[in-house]
């Protein structure tokens, strides 16, 4: 059953070239400028009234074409009924019928490996959140479940290069990675990390998604590109989480929605279909709800 629900995450996400790309000027118009906009999200619609609205449907737009080739779009949605109201503001993520219980209520450190095999092995779904070294991983990792001595735990001296495990609600685990990338390590320091991730990534059956944190702030970076090209690849099911959303007066003159558009773009051309990526700030909070709630329907689905 596990597997079987990964495979289909798996084709969510597959990195194959896509069959006819959009033109270049248009993308992701949609997606920000709605998702922008949004204050609030709404849960979509229950089966029986999309199956009403799609009777009375017009035909889709060009433009409506478009943004479904960047939207996630979850299981138990037919892309055909996915409406602007079902989008998850910041993000290109529809909220579809497996949303819900998002909320973290109790959260306990459990234990740290230093290798895939040492992990616990109760089959709980899991998220991996991984990222440059200085994403910013800490500190959302404190937004999402309000509680600083979570983080704090997995900095501590000698746990830094291990896979922390976190067990939330008693259900599903937060796998805190190490960084990567940091502006000090050697070439071989650097490849053990990428073999010990690795083994990670390639061998964890309860792995649902690696959240992916971005700092968008700063213009795409060679390394960030390279690992989302390296999970890809291995069909590893990944979510963007773009953080430090709040500068919007960045210093090195682009703001954070250049910034991520320029990043998906460098990606776009390798997947069928965009993987979901979620603005956030652990300053303002924003995306924080949003992105449990996607966890919760990324969950929910395999938990079935
Ligand atoms: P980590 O090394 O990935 O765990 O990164 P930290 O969480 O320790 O954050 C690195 C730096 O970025 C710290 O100075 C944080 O205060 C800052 N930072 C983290 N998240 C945000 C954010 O959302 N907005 C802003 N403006 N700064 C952030």
């Amino acid at each position: 059953m596990l597997l079987r629900n990964r495979l289909l995450f798996r084709n969510l996400t597959s990195f194959l070239p896509s069959p006819s790309p959009p033109p270049k000027s248009a993308s992701f118009t949609l997606s920000f400028n709605k998702t922008i906009a949004y204050s609030t999200h709404k849960l979509p619609e229950s089966k029986p009234q999309v199956a009403a609205s799609r009777a009375t449907k017009q035909p889709m737009s060009e433009r409506a074409r478009f943004a479904k080739t960047v939207l996630f779009v979850p299981p138990g949605v037919d892309p055909e009924d996915v409406t602007d109201e079902m989008i998850l503001p910041g993000s290109n993520i529809v909220l579809g019928p497996y949303a819900g219980h998002s909320q973290i209520k109790e959260v306990e450190f459990v234990k740290s490996s230093g290798r895939a095999m040492d992990c616990p092995k109760d089959n709980r779904p899991e998220f991996a959140i991984l990222g440059r070294s200085n994403v910013g991983k800490s500190s959302l990792i404190n937004v999402l479940v309000r509680k600083k001595e979570v983080a704090l735990t997995s900095k501590k001296p000698g746990k830094t290069q291990l896979i922390n495990h976190f067990l939330v609600n008693k259900s599903w685990y937060i796998v805190d990675l190490p960084g990567y990338g940091f502006a000090k390590a050697s070439d071989t320091a650097r490849t053990d990390w990428s073999s010990f991730t690795k083994g990670y990534f390639l061998n964890r059956e309860s792995l649902v998604a690696v959240l992916l944190l971005i700092d968008a702030s700063v213009p795409p970076q060679k390394i960030d590109l390279d690992c989302a090209n390296w999970l890809g690849r291995n069909n590893i099911p990944m979510t963007f989480v773009f953080t430090k959303c709040d500068k919007m007066k960045a210093s090195k003159g682009r703001r954070p929605d250049e910034n991520i558009r320029d990043f998906q773009e460098l990606i776009r051309e390798n997947y069928k279909q965009h993987p979901p990526w979620i603005m956030t700030s652990s300053v303002t909070g924003l995306g924080r709800d949003e992105l449990l709630l996607h966890l919760s329907q990324l969950r929910n689905y395999w938990d079935q």
